[in-house]
């Protein structure tokens, strides 16, 4: 993987190459193809699978891309460490957190596209939170509703084949 990029590494700021805990990939793959059972994982960092329906989408969300981008490319190394090898940072993981309080949720989908409209940065989903910055992203998401803003996570239709 000489060189070339899959399209994580932009995101990621890490070099592309191959995974250590599935060294039998040696290629990269369209996100179309990832197709990894992500239950167990989803569970571990506490998300359901309602909004997550996909290896594919799982990893795109975790880059701040809130749809699934079907034509992009992941090598194995940006698969499964923002995949089902990818783990949280021990305390809450909200900029805007003061305090000593500890995490007792994971960031879901809609709670990640709040954050990163109001604060600018990407917090990856099922990353931890606590109970008061809950609260503020709670609001930050109510009012996103009543501004509706089309928060449509579904992948824009293919541009016309000729
Ligand atoms: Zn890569
Ligand atoms: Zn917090």
């Amino acid at each position: 993987m000489t060189g070339r990029r899959c399209n994580f590494s932009i995101f990621c700021n890490t070099e592309c190459g191959f995974s250590p805990y599935f060294q039998e990939d040696q290629t990269d793959i369209s996100i179309a193809n990832c197709s990894k059972n992500i239950e167990n994982h989803l569970a571990s960092v506490g998300l359901k699978s309602d909004d997550i329906p996909t290896e594919g989408h799982l990893i795109c969300f975790r880059v701040g891309i809130f749809s699934a981008l079907k034509s992009y490319a992941v090598c194995p190394l940006h698969r499964y460490a923002l995949g089902i090898c990818w783990r949280k940072k021990a305390g809450c993981s909200h900029p805007q957190h003061s305090g000593k309080a500890k995490p007792d949720r994971a960031v879901t989908l809609d709670m990640s596209r709040a954050i990163s409209m109001y604060d600018g940065k990407l917090v990856p989903v099922g990353s931890g939170i606590c109970r008061k910055c809950r609260t503020v992203v709670y609001e930050q998401i109510s009012n996103l509703h009543e501004e509706d803003i089309d928060c449509d996570a579904s992948e824009p239709e293919d541009v016309e084949k000729y």
